[in-house]
């Protein structure tokens, strides 16, 4: 096992994997930027390292501060954390160049999964049901991009294979909208993420977000942890997420799990990773991987009763995994509300300091945050600044026990969404379970029309 870890990354997922750390006798190395000096974490450290000024240009995605700060450490091994430098292909090589263990996937399979449009030919590969759509990058050929739209059939939804972060994608309804909506979502594919390649899917019009949550080891041994149903989003992020999906039949989960384990062991995949599946009248269809661990993933842990950052750190130093499928088995309901610093009703970003912060307790209540009294949330980063996850042995009970949660929770000095929450934890349709990706904006169009 490793001695001593870097985790190269800021927030509530430093202080997760910096506690799975200690739980392992393993030093954790924090870094941070100078915004993040007085972070908890930072002044409870093992060591810390600062890697630069606060904008993560010159920080968090700062490659050489980051090796040399695990050179300078003597840190054996990286931990990315999500976001920031998690899915980099090039940091994961410069890792493994520079003599330590990237706590992830390898390069290539990192590349390859960052690729949508390769992503989803080595799933058609492995068997993995995808959305139906061109078979690959969209030709220049005016005629033939209409040729695949008319196969695919109307709604089509152009997206950029260097896509992420729900940019890069257009919804076209009619032919004549076509060819333009191709070049436009071209151009701005090659503006933001530096690859002008788009491909063509078929737009499905309800489905849910369903997504599957794997982990595997360097011997060919892989798992799924079920699924987490994500379909309340805004702007295409997530904002509550909950497992196991309301109302999806055991069968179903079971084929598809079965599948994107089979996809795991075809791949040679190591380590967590998630598949992003669109469910719609009862099919799955997969739209993208994620080669990191998420931010939802404590919903799965208390599920499953696995813990995820763990297994990530004990597969990356080599050993097996832990567990077979056969031991995995699932048990009641946990619920995930991201906690961000924004207007609940206007979500402008609401940074600055926190005068009093008091989290919620009792049973079934778990809150992953590096937050605490008088606390100064920069405004540099993701406005995420926690998660309150609760877990009952039924759904019911861990809305239940939500509703109760999110009243305790005494958050001053600034704004957060926790009366968003509030007010979805009473709704009848989100009480009811399943609703699709569109649920939340239609929703919140309804409370305030004008906010268009
Ligand atoms: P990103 O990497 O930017 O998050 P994804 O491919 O995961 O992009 O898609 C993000 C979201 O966009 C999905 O959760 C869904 O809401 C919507 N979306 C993507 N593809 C489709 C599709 N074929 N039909 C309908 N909605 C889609």
């Amino acid at each position: 096992m490793f001695k001593k870890i870097l985790v190269a990354n800021r927030g509530e997922i430093a202080l997760r994997i910096q506690r799975a750390c200690r739980e392992l006798g393993i030093k954790a190395v924090m870094v941070y930027s100078e915004a993040d000096r007085d972070a908890k974490y930072v002044k409870l450290a093992d060591e810390a390292v600062c890697i630069g000024p606060a904008p993560s240009g010159l920080s968090y995605l700062n490659m050489p501060a980051l090796i040399s700060a695990a050179e300078v450490t003597d840190a054996e091994a990286i931990h990315p954390g999500y976001g920031f430098l998690a899915e980099n292909a090039d940091f994961a090589e410069r890792v493994e160049k520079s003599g330590f263990t990237f706590i992830g996937p390898t390069p290539e399979n990192i590349r390859i999964m960052g690729d949508k449009v390769s992503a989803k030919q080595a799933m058609i590969k492995a068997g993995v049901p995808c959305v139906p759509g061109s078979d690959g990058e969209l030709p220049d050929d005016p005629a033939l991009i209409k040729r695949i739209a008319k196969a695919v059939g109307y709604p089509v939804i152009i997206k950029a294979s260097g896509g992420g972060g729900g940019r890069g994608m257009r919804v076209v309804h009619t032919e004549a909208a076509l060819v333009n909506a191709v070049q436009m979502t071209k151009a701005e594919a090659a503006a933001a993420f530096g690859n002008p390649a788009v491909y063509m899917e078929k737009y499905l019009q309800n489905p849910r977000h369903v997504e599957i949550q794997v982990i595997a080891d360097t011997f060919k041994n892989a798992v799924y942890l079920g699924e987490r149903d994500c379909s309340m989003q805004r702007r295409h992020q997530k904002v509550i997420e909950e497992a196991p999906a309301p109302g999806i039949p055991r069968k179903l989960i079971e084929r598809i799990g079965e599948r994107c384990v089979a996809a795991c062991k075809k791949i040679g995949y190591r380590g967590a990773g998630t598949f992003e599946f669109l469910y719609e009248n009862g099919e799955f269809y997969f739209i993208e991987m994620n080669t990191r661990i998420q931010v939802e993933h404590p919903i799965s842990e208390l599920i499953t009763g696995v813990d995820i950052v763990r297994t990530q750190i004990m597969v990356a130093a080599g050993e097996k995994l832990p567990f077979t499928q056969r031991q995995i088995e699932f048990k009641g309901h946990a619920i995930e509300c991201r906690v961000n610093a924004e207007d609940p009703y206007k979500f402008t970003p609401s940074p600055g300091r926190i005068t009093m912060w008091h989290a919620p307790g009792g049973p079934g209540v778990r809150v992953d945050s590096h937050v605490y009294n008088n606390y100064f949330v920069p405004p540099n980063y993701d406005s995420m600044i926690g998660k309150i996850i609760t877990y009952g042995d039924t759904r019911e009970q861990a809305i239940s026990r939500m509703r109760t949660a999110l009243l305790e929770t005494v958050v001053e000095g600034i704004n957060t969404n926790i009366p968003l929450h509030q007010d979805l934890m009473v709704d009848a349709k989100f009480i009811e379970g399943g609703t699709n990706i569109h649920y939340l904006e239609e929703w919140l169009t309804r409370r305030n029309p004008s906010k268009r």
